[in-house]
């Protein structure tokens, strides 16, 4: 079974943890652009030079940069039969990227699940992984900065998604385990 699936939601909403099990469960790769940015900024590369100002600063790195290398990771071989994007499209200019690489296969979306969870919740959510991660975007006021982006700039791709008819809301609060059952039993 292929399966083409977007994970969509405001950071601290559990995409991470969410997509990592439904990988494992429809045995497609997970591709997060976060974690292939902090690869890259853990390894010192040039990309992970430039991206590392924008992730420590809560910005989105830019579209041109973030796109071509989805175009990289999509062509590889493991990508063939599916995948579950965490983290991307975020933009609207990313996400006429995505459909232009897709286009060009004869491939398409199936399904984009939304992960909702309300602000109080997520900013908790990620003081505590600021704790136990240290990941040097989750201090207090980048937090708030993300969620802002997020709202201006990721929030109304659902609107697109939903007018395609691909939008599938996921409640995100809950066991883990849970929500997963949830998510699959909407996309199966
Ligand atoms: P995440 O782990 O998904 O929360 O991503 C961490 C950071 O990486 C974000 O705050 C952005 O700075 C950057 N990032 C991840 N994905 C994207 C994307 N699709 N477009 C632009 N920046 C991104």
């Amino acid at each position: 079974m292929s399966s083409r699936i977007i994970l969509i939601g405001p950071p601290g909403a559990g995409k991470g943890t969410q997509a990592a099990r439904l990988s494992e469960a429809l045995g497609v790769p997970a591709i997060s652009t976060g974690d292939i940015f902090r690869a890259n900024v853990k390894g010192e590369t040039e990309l992970g030079k430039l991206a590392k100002r924008y992730m420590d600063a809560g910005e989105y790195v830019p579209d041109e940069v973030t796109n071509s290398m989805v175009a990289d990771r999509l062509a590889q071989d493991d990508a063939a039969e599916g995948f579950l994007l965490d983290g991307y499209p975020r933009t609207s200019a990313q996400v006429d990227e995505l459909d232009r690489i897709l286009a060009a296969e004869d491939k398409a979306i199936e399904h984009v699940v939304e992960l909702t969870a309300d602000t109080d919740e997520v900013v908790a959510r990620l003081l505590a992984r600021a704790q136990t991660e240290g990941r040097s975007d989750d201090s207090e006021d980048v937090i708030r900065h993300r969620l802002d982006v997020y709202e201006e700039q990721t929030q109304p791709l659902t609107d697109i998604y939903r007018s395609r008819g691909l939008l599938r809301q996921v409640d995100g609060l809950g066991e883990v385990e849970d929500i997963t059952e949830r998510i699959l039993s909407t996309i199966r």
